[in-house]
């Protein structure tokens, strides 16, 4: 066993020092090998050893190479090397996170990494969390809490008798919402087209004067951290309104959370704490490996009465935090280990810097883009931009080619019906040289494509 340990060891640092030099999007055959490691199932035992070369001769290259430094699709960090060696361990130590007994560390780690992740994020101290698989999950988890608190307000225990016949709830999202926070009302049972849609201004932030008057049970779900522009709804306005009408405020803060952290961003995130839940990722800005994002909740109580089991639910919070009763999953592994880590090693300079230095550097990339006469769609206040290379087929076009070329990897989107490049900038691995080479196989290979050899 130690000979396949050290061996798995050794060709995970090897891949790692690998992804400097590395065509960022796997190659097309390295995609098509990939066939070599199906087949039908084995009859019968193979030798450990041989399976974990196989997985590193074919796996590897058909990885993207997203811990490296000159990945910014969607919002994607790396880990820290000291959250991936953090998690070996933890996978060592195989632990089972629901509950106390079952990983006295597990849990520990959570109750001490939790008050910290709450502390640096500028919300209430007091409010309770999990630790779930993403931020989708957080979004669904937060308002579980919210569904519960806003039924329990006129009598009706959802647990207990689930949405049918219960009062009607509304729920008010932005024009701008994320996917991911349709998906989690979808699974709650609030329907993804039952919601009411707020009008967004330019940015994508959630207009505050277009809210609708508010009355009866309502969540009110916004967004720290436009997905494409990086942009924050003007909370204090939101979360005064709301709370006047008894309303539950929920925010999306999956990366843009992060930026109450760094001293020169924090004003993005004025009045985000005036909330009643939160839900925001490790795995994106923090730099943890997956998968790993955080629900917190104002009243550690709702949260509980919404995911504990039903002999916990209504027991009176007491100094033992069973991690299963403030998360959807009962089994789990020990996520709190690699936030826990990462908050140690970093501290509270550490993160602020990683925030500030990688918004600086979507910055760089702006000024850079701008500069070559491309035109940058947002106002780049955070670490998302989005440029247009002219019409919406060239841009599609400069972004298969910025892929193909694969000094670095940038996905596309569409912002208020314009085609755009969208740069995000979250990685702990990106230097300031990786900006300066990605910047320019950007734009060599936009005006090879705005240009087309032979004409
Ligand atoms: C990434 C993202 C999500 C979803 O997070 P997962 O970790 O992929 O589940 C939700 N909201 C926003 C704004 C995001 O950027």
């Amino acid at each position: 066993m130690d000979e396949l340990l050290r061996t798995a060891a050794e060709r995970a640092i090897s891949y790692r020092a690998s992804l400097a030099d590395r065509h960022v999007a796997p190659l097309p055959d390295a995609v098509d090998r990939l066939d070599a490691l199906g087949g039908p199932l084995p009859d019968g035992p193979d030798d450990p050893a041989a399976v974990i070369a196989k997985l590193d001769e074919l796996g590897s290259p058909a990885t993207i190479a997203s811990g490296g430094g000159r990945y910014f699709g969607f919002v994607t960090g790396t880990s820290l090397p000291v959250t991936l060696a953090a998690s070996w361990l933890a996978g060592a130590w195989d632990q089972n996170g629901a509950l106390v007994a079952c990983s006295p560390i597990a849990a520990r780690l959570e109750e001490i990494a939790l008050p910290w992740l709450i502390d640096l994020l500028a919300l209430p101290a007091g409010s309770g969390g999990g630790f779930v698989t993403g931020a989708t999950m957080a979004n669904f988890t937060g308002l579980a809490a919210a569904r519960h608190a806003v039924l329990a307000q006129v009598g009706w225990d959802v647990e207990a008798a689930g949405l049918f016949g219960a009062p009607p709830v509304t729920v008010i999202v932005g024009e701008e919402v994320h996917v991911s926070l349709l998906k989690a009302l979808t699974l709650l049972g609030f329907g993804r087209e039952r919601v009411v849609r707020v009008p967004v201004d330019g940015q994508g932030r959630m207009r505050a004067d277009a809210l609708p008057p508010l009355a009866g049970p309502t969540v009110v779900c916004i967004q720290a951290g436009n997905v494409n522009t990086g942009a924050f709804d003007p909370a204090t306005e939101i979360c005064a309104a709301a709370h006047a009408a008894g309303a539950w405020v929920h925010v999306d803060g999956a990366f843009g959370l992060w930026a109450a952290a760094a001293p020169g961003r924090a004003h993005l995130a004025a009045g985000i704490g005036d909330a009643d839940s939160w839900s925001t990722d490790a795995h994106k800005w923090l730099n943890v490996p997956y998968d790993s994002g955080i629900v917190v909740v104002r009243d550690p109580q709702q949260l509980r009465a919404a995911m504990a089991p039903a002999a916990a639910a209504y027991l009176a919070l007491t100094d033992t935090r069973e991690p299963s009763h403030f998360t959807p999953e009962i089994s789990r592994r020990a996520r709190g280990v690699e936030v826990w880590a990462a908050l140690r090693a970093l501290g509270r300079s550490g993160v602020a810097d990683l925030v500030e230095r990688t918004c600086c550097y979507a910055k760089r990339f702006a000024e850079g883009l701008q500069t070559a006469g491309f035109q940058v769609l947002n106002e780049v206040v955070l670490n998302q931009l989005l440029v247009s290379f002219g019409d919406a087929e060239t841009t599609r076009r400069v972004i298969a080619a910025v892929q193909a070329d694969g000094t670095c990897w940038c996905g596309g989107t569409v912002w208020q019906g314009q085609t755009a490049m969208r740069i995000s900038v979250s990685s702990a691995a990106t230097t300031e040289a990786d900006v300066d080479q990605s910047l320019a196989a950007i734009l060599r290979v936009a005006r090879g494509v705005a240009q087309p050899v032979g004409r």
